[in-house]
């Protein structure tokens, strides 16, 4: 049996698409070079697995299952970034049942907008903003995500994700995550977000 492996998936928009609050420059070196490190990373874990159980030698488990955690979780939160994010100019929040399921859970959108940004703004080191969907009670949580894979609550349904690692802004924005924060808010794909939600078990 031939082993599948991962790829580098196309971007839905075009480098240059998200321009002036995310650059070309840091789109491209974003999504080929670090999104593609999560990616060949993963499938030298593969490999590795691969070899190891083709010659029957002994594989480090506990050290591959941290390092494909991390990598893998890298892959799947740097998709699930990019369709978070559309060009300027889309709707700035949600509609009719996402919109009521936060206006249930945090008050008002002003309220969840400022949670989420505080997420952000205080993941230490590398990480993630999170908006979940307990889809066993319908709630709405907000996770900082530690790394890749820290912090994430297994059954928890990711809706939207925001990528906090230096390597997402500083070209841009240097240093000032709290600026990026707050453009790559004004970029978020409302529509998507929803169709998340709406496949609520998915
Ligand atoms: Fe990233």
């Amino acid at each position: 049996m031939e082993n599948k492996i991962y790829t580098l998936p196309e971007l839905p928009y075009a480098y240059d698409a998200l321009a002036p609050l995310i650059s070309e420059e840091q789109l491209r070196l974003h999504h080929q070079k670090h999104h593609q490190a999560y990616v060949t990373n993963s499938n030298n874990l593969l490999a590795k697995l691969a070899k190891s159980r083709a010659e029957n030698t002994e594989a480090d488990i506990k050290a591959i299952s941290k390092e494909f955690s991390f990598n893998l979780s890298g892959h799947i939160l740097h998709m699930m970034f990019w369709h978070s994010l559309r060009p300027a100019g889309g709707k700035t929040a949600p509609d009719e049942e996402l919109a009521n399921a936060i206006n249930l859970e945090f008050g008002s959108f002003a309220r969840f907008k400022k949670e989420f940004t505080q997420a952000a703004a205080g993941c230490e080191g590398s990480g993630w903003a999170a908006l979940a969907l307990d889809t066993l009670d319908n709630r709405l949580f907000i996770l900082q995500i530690e790394k890749h894979n820290v912090n994430l609550v297994p059954q928890l349904k990711l809706l939207l994700v925001l990528d906090v690692w230096e390597h997402a802004y500083y070209l841009d924005y240097k240093n000032d995550r709290a600026k990026f924060i707050e453009a790559a808010f004004s970029l978020i794909d409302w529509t998507n977000i929803e169709s998340r939600f709406a496949r609520k078990a998915a």
